[in-house]
């Protein structure tokens, strides 16, 4: 049986109020929320954005969405993790700063900030699951308390992903430290020391101390490298190259290895919301000048990851008429999807329902 995903169509730069008003009035109609109890502890997931980005999904729609947890009498609270790289998100103080100073008070959203994975992105628990790279994966400690979630994704391109929505913001997004350096263990990139201009802001950004500068040039120390991208993405002289044959399937792979694990601390109560609108290149962990590279689609709504995404990447394909991979990194796109396909997490088979 195909799985539903509901359909909030938006014309290009439309109104972020109108939109979320929407989003919260099919919520309502369709009762998506029937899965809440009283007294449940609910964790939002989402994305503060990084520094200078402006895709993320605004403190405004967490304030609607938090109310209609309220009204089921449940205790809601916005959550994240540490990131690997550093930066204005590397730790929880930093990282509550940093959600602070883009809206995410509790003025603003009614809703709490806690962190999944603790002070310093280390408080995991370990969760089996059946994968294939892996029988048990690491992952933030908080998703191993709460009694149900709501993922709230925002869709881009990804370097190493090809695309990031909700497996992307599970999977590593709701991974301890531990378990997102697992994930990219796999990457290794290199220096065209012809083209390095010697800018050094891959020093700046690698998580792993693993750039040097060497007569005016970046060298990688492959034994310290964890593959996780970070100097790829934020190279704007192509300088940096990946061999994208051997990594983007295990990347990709081990991601969604990972979201089963945080689906399965939560017991499958879990509520995915994707926004496809202000989709850039890169990720909202990237700080470099935004970009949009599709005009903007909608909002999707499903109870599965699986199906959330792949209606994800369908429609905006659809709406580029071609390959994401022409617009952002040249990265195959259905990995995420084949990979749960094989493993039989969730269903890559959906019916779009179009609510308007
Ligand atoms: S960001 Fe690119 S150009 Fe700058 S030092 Fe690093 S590899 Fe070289
Ligand atoms: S991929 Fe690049 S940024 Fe990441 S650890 Fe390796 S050298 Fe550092």
């Amino acid at each position: 049986m195909n799985e539903k995903v509901y359909f909030i169509k938006m014309t290009d730069n439309q109104d972020d109020a109108v939109i979320y008003q929407k989003v919260e009035q099919i919520i309502k109609e369709k009762d998506l929320l029937s899965f809440i109890k009283a007294k449940d502890m609910v964790a939002v997931k989402t994305h503060f954005g990084e520094v200078n980005t402006k895709g993320y999904v605004r403190p405004q729609f967490f304030k609607a969405l938090g109310n209609l947890l309220k009204a089921k009498n449940a205790l809601p609270f916005l959550t994240e993790t540490s990131t690997l790289y550093r930066g204005t998100r590397s730790n929880a103080v930093d990282h509550m700063q940093h959600a602070y100073a883009h809206g995410f008070t509790f003025e603003n959203t009614g809703l709490p900030i806690i962190m999944a994975d603790g002070l310093l992105g280390d408080e995991e628990i370990e969760v089996e699951i059946p994968g294939k790279h892996y029988k048990k994966v690491a992952i933030a400690s908080l998703f191993g308390r709460i009694q149900a979630a709501v993922m709230v994704s925002h869709f881009t391109g990804h370097v190493l992903t090809g695309f990031g929505a909700a497996l992307k913001n599970m999977g590593m997004g709701c991974s301890s430290r531990k378990g997102k350096l697992i994930q990219h263990s796999t990457a290794q990139p290199a220096i065209k020391i012809k083209v390095c201009t010697g800018c050094g802001e891959c020093i700046q950004w690698c998580p792993a101390n693993a750039i040097s500068m060497v007569d005016d040039k970046s060298r990688i120390d492959s034994k310290k490298c964890i593959g996780c991208g970070e100097c790829l993405a934020v190279c704007r002289f192509d300088a940096v190259v990946y061999n994208w044959g051997a990594t983007y399937d295990d990347v990709q792979q081990k991601v969604v290895e990972h979201a089963m694990g945080v689906a399965a601390a939560c017991k499958g109560k879990i509520l995915y919301i994707n926004f496809l609108n202000r989709i850039t290149k890169d990720c909202d962990c990237m700080q470099n000048k935004y970009e949009k590279i599709v005009p903007d689609v909608g909002v999707l709504v499903s109870f599965d990851p699986v199906a959330i995404d792949a209606a994800s990447i369908d429609l905006v394909e659809q709406k580029l008429g071609g390959k994401l991979s022409k617009v952002a990194f040249n990265v195959p796109s259905r990995g995420q999807i084949d990979h749960a396909r094989k493993l039989g997490f969730g269903n890559p088979d959906y019916e779009l329902i179009d609510v308007g």
